[in-house]
């Protein structure tokens, strides 16, 4: 197994614009501002050892990533976290992004949010907010977040952020314990009034891999949620209603990977916390060292750091996706992917049923089929379960 390693600091890949013009500039910046959250969520995508993470960026050091993105050609903003709403300079940076001319999203799990709050971010200039939620029922998305209190409190503010005039955006990850309440999910959706929900079976990264066994539902369960999905829609067709239905397969019932970001380096940037910039916001799972906001400026490590430049372009793909025809469509798939089922990231994405090693899919599909965990019985997201991995 080949490893290429990066060390602290990270050495240039001496990145020559004669040579290369292919690097566009990013287009998104996700600032995920905090892995800090009142929830518990089996499947979250932060980082495992989350609880080992550095002081998180201050209001100044974050004014100064936006003003530095922008100027690099940046335009969508997300924040993101953990739970964004924790930062109590939220709202200030809101502006500040939405001064320097960025189109604004903030993505939430709704906890932290009040009527005042949706008006202050409001006048902050903030553009869209997609709230989360667990499940149809508030049993079944206690037992999933860890709060009793957190369904109820997600349905008001759902309402509240309609009610300031925001397009209203759910998002429920779906997975084996709750992909069944689909109908309930969407009926729920159009009670609150939603404009566009999107049904994202949940991808195994993060706390989702270590819980893949018990999170992965069945083909015969994502097969009915699909066929419930299409009956919602031609529903929702038939009563004149506008709301849009996003259901999105898991990876590991595709038959080819996704183009993972757009592609390696392509148009999207995270910034993690403590000021690490990413690729995508998995990419912490691999073993690189990346660059911080506070040891480099945003714009070197985008065009010349070693982290952004490994997996441009196609000289590094192994067979088959070095001669295939559609390397330029998914780029090989998704490199977190590719090590967290391999142990090499510059392996095949194995979902590709062209990879040879696609039977660790299919050993995944029969591991999970075998589990029969309930939710209480998943590793929950937490500070306690995460020093577990710091220690490692
Ligand atoms: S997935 Fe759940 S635990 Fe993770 S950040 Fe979002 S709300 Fe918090
Ligand atoms: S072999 Fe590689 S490039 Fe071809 S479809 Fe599969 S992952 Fe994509």
């Amino acid at each position: 197994m080949t490893k290429l390693l990066s060390s602290s600091p990270e050495p240039s890949t001496a990145y020559d614009k004669a040579r290369d013009d292919t690097i566009g500039a990013p287009l998104w910046l996700l600032a995920e501002l905090t892995y800090r959250c009142p929830l518990q969520c089996p499947y979250c995508s932060n980082p495992l050892d989350f609880a080992s993470q550095q002081k998180e960026l201050s209001t100044d050091e974050w004014r100064d990533v936006l003003h530095q993105a922008r100027a690099m050609g940046a335009v969508q903003m997300g924040f993101s976290g953990g739970e964004p709403l924790v930062r109590d300079d939220l709202e200030e940076l809101v502006a500040e992004a939405r001064e320097l001319g960025f189109y604004t999203n903030l993505i939430t799990s709704g906890l932290g949010l009040d009527e005042a709050r949706i008006l202050a971010l409001r006048d902050a200039g903030l553009d869209h907010i997609q709230i989360s939620l667990q499940a149809a029922d508030e049993e079944m998305a206690a037992a999933l977040a860890g709060s009793k209190k957190a369904h109820a409190k997600k349905l008001a503010m759902a309402r509240a952020v309609k009610a300031a005039g925001y397009p209203m955006v759910l998002n429920v990850v779906l997975h084996r314990h709750n992909i069944d309440q689909i109908d309930k999910v969407i009926a729920l959706c159009v009670e609150l009034g939603a404009d566009a929900v999107e049904l994202a079976n949940c991808q195994l990264y993060g706390w989702a891999h270590l819980n893949r066994a018990g999170l992965l539902p069945s083909r015969s369960q994502l097969d009915a949620a699909e066929a419930t999905t299409q009956r919602w829609r031609q529903q929702l067709a038939a009563e004149g209603k506008d709301m849009r239905l996003l259901f999105v397969v898991p990876d590991y019932y595709a038959e080819r990977p996704k183009a993972c970001m757009g592609g390696w380096g392509a148009i999207f940037m995270t910034v993690t916390p403590d000021g690490t910039v990413l690729p995508c916001h998995s990419a912490r799972e691999l073993p690189m060292t990346f660059p911080t906001v506070r040891e480099q400026p945003l714009n070197s490590i985008w065009y010349e750091s070693f982290s952004f430049n490994r997996f441009r372009g196609d000289e590094w793909m192994p067979s088959p996706c070095r001669e295939c025809d559609e390397r330029h469509k998914d780029f090989g798939g998704c490199r977190c992917q590719a090590y967290l089922l391999t142990g090499d990231e510059t392996a095949t994405d194995p979902v590709c049923g062209l990879s040879p090693q696609h039977g660790l899919i299919e050993a995944a599909r029969a591991e999970a089929a075998a589990d029969n965990r309930s939710v209480a019985e998943l590793t929950p997201r937490n500070k306690r379960e995460s020093q577990v991995f710091c220690r490692e």
